[in-house]
């Protein structure tokens, strides 16, 4: 038996070989539960959307977070690798399209969205970002969509020209905004998370159209 075999984490960093001791997937945990504890995020009996799910490690922190009495709602293109217990439902789907908004739509409102979404990285450091700047905006259309006014929004961006834009679509709809690059990213990441807390309740119809 090769060494490899004999110790499949082997190559793996510190944090990876922590999470994966912990039963979790990915050194990613780490990062929400950096966040939860910075500004208490996650709280048992929540109802919690994460997008962006595979393998699971987000998912199965936040549903020990929210207990039995919690809802868990996972969404992401590929299977998790992870077993929820019951208060969780896991859709395999693409966050973009329609299908997706409308069957979320049922299972909402939601106390905190959260988006660890990521493209596959093409190598153009551009592209990249484009791309995780689409998939940003769509998490946060989602979320605004699907919060219960007071709720709370995670959504992971990399860093690029279009940030100060993300950033001022999340001033926009909530009371406060955090930019967080948790201790566990790795040095040469150019990600981090732009959070939103107090979601704003829409202007009551008439107040929205003075004049209407
Ligand atoms: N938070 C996860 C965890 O802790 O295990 C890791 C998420 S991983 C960094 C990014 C995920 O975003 C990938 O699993 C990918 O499939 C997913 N993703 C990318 N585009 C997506 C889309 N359009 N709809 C749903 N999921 C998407």
């Amino acid at each position: 038996m090769s060494s490899r075999r004999q110790n499949p984490y082997r190559g793996a960093d510190a944090r990876t070989r922590a999470a994966k001791a912990a039963g979790f997937p990915a050194r990613s945990v780490f990062k929400l539960e950096e966040i939860d504890r910075r500004i208490g995020l996650l709280r048992a009996g929540m109802r919690v959307l994460d997008l962006g799910a595979a393998p699971g490690s987000w998912s199965l922190y936040a549903s020990q977070r929210l207990g039995r009495g919690g809802k868990l709602v996972a969404v992401d293109l590929a299977p998790l690798t992870v077993a929820l217990g019951p208060q969780a439902e896991v859709l395999e789907a693409d966050a973009f399209a329609p299908e997706t908004a409308a069957a979320l739509a049922t299972r909402g409102p939601f106390d905190v969205v959260l988006s660890d979404m990521a493209p596959s990285t093409s190598g153009d450091r551009f592209t990249d970002q484009t791309r995780s700047f689409d998939l940003f905006c769509r998490a946060l259309e989602l979320a605004l969509g699907l919060l219960r006014p007071g709720g709370a929004f995670v959504g992971k961006i990399f860093m690029g020209g279009e940030f100060d834009a993300a950033r001022a679509r999340v001033r926009a709809a909530f009371d406060a905004v955090r930019v967080i690059r948790p201790e566990a990213t790795r040095q040469h990441s150019y990600e981090i998370f732009l959070v939103g807390t107090g979601l704003r309740a829409p202007p009551a119809p008439e107040l929205a159209e003075p004049g209407a």
